[in-house]
């Protein structure tokens, strides 16, 4: 980015829609009107879940901390076939279950620093009016047709049924549809599901060929979303993210919802979609009861790694998941925090080579701001706070002192940009370790070097047992950190 720009008119994302990357321009001003498809609370959240939240999280911050005023909501979608079959499973009401794991979702959801970015959680449950609203609509401009007691949207009356998934009505055919007699075409989705015994049910009011009539029953998935936005945002809106599995039926059928009733296109202007988590190749997911639960991959780690992992990589992109890549991550982290601290724990006074730091840390931040700005790179950005942190390291070993200011300003820059991450979180990095033991660590790198393995791991066994300072080799370069940390 050229010196002078302003960070926000420099935003560029890929969007799902046009299959492109676009410049980032919101409908109004620097306001960002952001949605993401939010849980379905019939169970605990699992990586993948966390994967996507992160994914978005990142996002919003970035977009923040150039400067837009994002209202981002997510919905909790209460109302739902999983959530009935699961109540039924445990002969437990369906509301009263979706309330339980509603709340242990949003525990989660703060555990991993994703709730206090969200500017509101809104619930299905709450707008069953809006939702009639919106079948009306398209009951009245020929789009949504009653069968029984249930009301359906015809797919062959929106003629841009596929801009967004790409696919020929072939493919959607291979696609689970529902057969069944009386419908205009297979592939046309529910938009109302009437009433059965034991399923959570609500009556609205609607008028159909002149006649008023009351159905009992409750809503289809996808016009939830839609119904919930335009109460929201009004019938158009910035951002809609979601997992990519979404794009087709769901997202899809949100914009043919979206854009039949109000009559405005494009419904969304930016779609974004984050890649799934696999575990051994496949995706995590509940029915593949392959998944490891946010809340118990924390008792063993913490958030901060989490976010990291997914973080360097690209959020459109897959990530396979194993223990080795928890392992590692955590590994990388605690290479930062031992750099960190040496640089911080550096003596201050002037020392004209001070500019050396003060030019790194103005290149990291242009490539930083530049990496996000690509369609949210973190995985760039973040080998960009490695590098400074490495340089500065570097820095420390070369030096006996740098300038103050100049060494404020580095801290300053790498926890602010890792807080786009929410990485850093921590300030142990201000806390020194004894000049024997890191003369003791520099003795040991050296003994290392010379293979002499035997003398150096005694060593780090004295440091260990006199320092509680734990040491570990990385890839990266030697790690310290005290023992509990
Ligand atoms: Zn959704």
């Amino acid at each position: 980015m050229a010196p002078g720009t302003d960070p926000k008119s420099a935003l560029v994302v890929y969007n799902t829609l046009t299959r492109s990357k676009e410049k980032f321009v919101p409908m109004s001003g620097d306001e960002v009107k952001m949605f993401v498809c939010g849980q379905t609370v019939y169970d605990d959240a699992h990586l993948g879940h966390a994967k996507n939240y992160i994914n978005f999280d990142v996002i919003v911050r970035w977009m923040r901390k150039i400067g837009y005023r994002v209202n981002y909501i997510q919905n909790i979608t209460d109302v739902d076939d999983k959530i009935i079959a699961r109540a039924n499973e445990k002969g437990q009401d369906p509301i009263e279950l979706a309330r339980h794991f509603e709340k242990r979702f949003l525990e989660d959801m703060e555990s991993i620093g994703v709730k206090e970015d969200v500017s509101e959680y809104i619930r299905s449950h709450d707008y069953i009016d809006a939702i009639r609203d919106q079948i009306q609509l398209l009951i009245d401009n020929g789009y949504a047709y009653r069968l029984d007691e249930d009301v359906y949207y015809n797919v062959a009356k929106f003629h841009d049924y596929n801009k967004l998934s790409g696919m020929d009505m072939k493919e959607i055919g291979r696609h689970r549809i529902e057969v069944r007699p009386g419908k205009v075409n297979d592939y046309d989705f529910v938009l109302w599901k009437g009433a059965k015994p034991g399923e959570p049910q609500w009556k609205i009011g609607l008028v159909l060929d002149g006649q008023k009539v009351e159905l009992s029953g409750r809503p289809g998935w996808h016009i939830e979303d839609t119904a919930m936005t335009a109460s929201v945002f009004g019938p158009q809106y910035d951002v809609h993210g979601g997992a990519s599995e979404l794009i087709f039926p769901h997202h899809t059928n949100e914009i043919a919802q979206a854009e039949a009733a109000y009559g405005k296109k494009p419904f969304v202007k930016y779609w974004l979609h984050s890649g799934v988590l696999n575990i051994k190749g496949q995706k995590m997911s509940k029915s593949l009861s392959n998944f490891v639960k946010i809340r118990d991959f924390l008792k063993s780690s913490d958030a901060e790694t989490l976010r990291l992992i997914f973080c360097s990589r690209h959020f459109r992109k897959e990530i396979d998941y194993t223990d080795e890549v928890a392992r590692s991550a955590a590994k990388k982290l605690r290479y930062i925090y031992a750099s960190l601290s040496r640089f911080y724990n550096m003596p201050e006074s002037e020392n004209p080579q001070s500019a050396e730091v003060t030019a790194l840390v103005e290149s990291f931040r242009a490539q930083f701001t530049d990496a996000m700005n690509d369609d949210f790179n973190t995985s760039l950005a973040l080998s960009g706070i490695i590098t400074l942190v490495n340089s500065l390291r570097a820095f420390a070993e070369a030096n006996s002192a740098v300038e103050k200011s100049v060494k404020d300003d580095a801290i300053r820059a790498i926890i602010e940009y890792a807080g786009v991450f929410g990485i850093l979180t921590k300030e142990t990095y201000k806390e020194a370790i004894p000049d024997e033991a890191y003369a003791m660590i520099k003795k040991r790198e050296v003994l290392r070097k010379e293979k002499k393995f035997g003398e150096s791991d005694e060593i780090r066994g004295q440091i260990s047992e006199k320092f509680g300072i734990r040491i570990e080799d990385t890839e990266d370069g030697t790690v310290w950190y005290r023992e509990g940390e």
